[in-house]
C-alpha cells in the first residue's frame, strides 16, 4: 500500500520548485493534497498533471484573508489535515545591509516568517494529536549567516526558531521538522532573487551539481513516512560540492 494512503496534506508555494515537486511525491504515494500558491494559472497547470482528486486555490500567505480563505476551503475537502508543509517562501536581492531595500525586507519577512505562521496557526485546528505533521522549508541561510544574505538570513534564521518554539509546544502531539537545505537549482528561487537576470543566476550555480528540488522532496516525504512516534527534529542537506556559503567547490 502507498506510504501516505488514507493520509491529507496542504503544501503552499506549490506553483514551482520544491514545493510542486513535493506535491508530485506526496500525492505518488497516496496523499490528498489541497495546494496553494499566488499563481492561479500555474495552480491549473499541476491540477492538470495531478488531477482532481486534489484541492487547488490561490493562496497569498501575506494576506490574512486569502490565507484564511485557502485553508478552510482545504480543511473543508480534506477534513483533517494530517501534513502541512510550509514551502512557500522567497529571497529578493542579494546585496549588503547597508545598500538593502527597506521593501524587499519587508515582503521577505511576511512571506518567509509572518506567512508560516499565519499558516500554521490557521492549519493547527485541522490536525489532529499523534498524526498532524508540521514540516517547515528552512535553509542553510538559516544557519550561517553570509554577506549580502540580508533580511532571507534573517527570515531562515528566524523559521529554525519558531519550529524550536512550536516543536516545544506541541510537544507529544504533532510532529514539527525542518528541512534546510544548501544550493537548490531548477527552481524559481534565483529568477525571483536575481529579478530574472540570467547571469546572476548561472554564478550561483556555476560548475555545481546542486541539489534537484526532488533531493528536497525525498527528505520531506521521508520524513513525513517514518512511524508515527518518531519525530525528525531537522534535515540539513547540501550538495557534495558545498560544505558552506563559503565552501564551494566548482568545476572550471
Ligand atoms: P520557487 O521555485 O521560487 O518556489 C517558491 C514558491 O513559493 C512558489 O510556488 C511561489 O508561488 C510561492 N510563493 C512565493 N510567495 C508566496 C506567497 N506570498 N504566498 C503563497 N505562495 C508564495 O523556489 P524554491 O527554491 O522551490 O523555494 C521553495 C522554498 O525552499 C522557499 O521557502 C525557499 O526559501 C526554500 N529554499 C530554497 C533553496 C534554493 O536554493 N532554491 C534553498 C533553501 C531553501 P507563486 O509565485 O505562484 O505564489
Amino acid at each position: 500500500m502507498p506510504a501516505l494512503e488514507g493520509r491529507t496534506a496542504i503544501v503552499t508555494g506549490a506553483s514551482s520548485g520544491i514545493g510542486l515537486t513535493t506535491a508530485r511525491a506526496l500525492a505518488a504515494e497516496g496523499a490528498r493534497l489541497a495546494l496553494g500558491a499566488r499563481r492561479k494559472e500555474r495552480l491549473e497547470e499541476v491540477a492538470r498533471e495531478l488531477g482532481d482528486r486534489h484541492v487547488y486555490a490561490t493562496l497569498d500567505v501575506t494576506d490574512g484573508a486569502s490565507s484564511t480563505a485557502f485553508v478552510e476551503r482545504a480543511a473543508a475537502e480534506l477534513g483533517r489535515v494530517d501534513v502541512l508543509v510550509n514551502n512557500a517562501g522567497l529571497a529578493l536581492g542579494r546585496t549588503e545591509i547597508a545598500e538593502g531595500s527597506d521593501e524587499d525586507d519587508r515582503v521577505m519577512w511576511e512571506t518567509n516568517v509572518a506567512g508560516l505562521v499565519r499558516i500554521t496557526r490557521l492549519v493547527l485546528p485541522h490536525m489532529e494529536d499523534g498524526r498532524g505533521h508540521v514540516v517547515n522549508l528552512g535553509s542553510w541561510a538559516g544557519r550561517e549567516a553570509y554577506v549580502a544574505g540580508g533580511m532571507y538570513v534573517g527570515t531562515k534564521t528566524a523559521v529554525r526558531a519558531l519550529t524550536y518554539v512550536l516543536r516545544k509546544e506541541l510537544v507529544g502531539r504533532i510532529r514539527v521538522t525542518t528541512v534546510d537545505p544548501g544550493m537548490v537549482g531548477d527552481t524559481e528561487f534565483s529568477d525571483v532573487r536575481f529579478a530574472g537576470d540570467p547571469e546572476k543566476k548561472a554564478g550561483v550555480y556555476r560548475g555545481v551539481d546542486y541539489l534537484t528540488p526532488d533531493d528536497v522532496a525525498d527528505c520531506i516525504l521521508w520524513a513525513v513516512t517514518r512511524p508515527p512516534h518518531v519525530n525528525i527534529d531537522e534535515i540539513v542537506v547540501k550538495p557534495l560540492q558545498q560544505a558552506s556559503q563559503d565552501a564551494i567547490v566548482r568545476r572550471s
